[in-house]
């Protein structure tokens, strides 16, 4: 079975299609590569006011990181065209599987958020060979969208130690006791 056909069941995304993938080797780790382009025909939506626009020009691509397959890192590559939008002017297009500027997937940055209320920040980076801000990040989306819809649950509290810990405080702070659900 293709990778295509694995993430056309679990991510399939409206007006994209997956392309060709490839081994890269990136520092010490070979990681996978996964192209998505525009399904012929679809029109980009413009980031500004979410509607479809026309094309303006494409931009070099980027990538995006995926939740990782087999230990194996996993990253979609996509080129983002910029809109022409008769109510915004010219915009880079909104693309469903990232918000913005960000370089995390939205469905990894919940998967990091979800794993960071069980496993501290640190570990949750070591576990899943991300860099310890990119899980601070997800659990930011996270707390961002908890506020946003009012179910903070205890993303906050987990969080309050870990600060501490990425600003190289030599600390002992109950934040701990109250913080970690073990
Ligand atoms: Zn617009």
């Amino acid at each position: 079975m293709l990778v295509k056909s694995i993430l056309n069941r679990v991510q399939r995304h409206r007006g994209f299609v997956y392309g060709s993938s490839r081994w890269r080797e990136q520092g010490k780790s070979t990681v996978l590569d996964i192209d998505i382009r525009p399904r012929d025909g679809s029109r980009p939506i413009c980031s500004g006011c979410g509607r479809s626009a026309p094309g303006y020009d494409t931009m070099p691509a980027r990538r995006f990181e995926f939740i990782p397959l087999w230990g194996i890192a996993v990253f979609f590559v996509y080129a983002m065209r910029r809109v022409d939008c008769p109510r915004c002017g010219v915009k880079v297009e909104k693309v469903p599987w990232a918000e913005g500027k960000n370089h995390l997937t939205t469905t990894y940055a919940w998967f990091l958020a979800r794993w960071a209320r069980r496993l501290s920040w640190k570990e949750v980076g070591e576990a899943f060979q991300t860099s310890w801000d990119n899980v601070f990040r997800s659990v930011k989306m996270a707390v961002a969208w908890g506020l946003a819809h009012r179910d903070l649950e205890s993303v906050t509290a987990i969080g309050i130690d870990e600060i501490a810990w990425k600003k190289g405080h030599k600390y002992a702070s109950s934040a701990e006791s109250v913080g970690r659900e073990q």
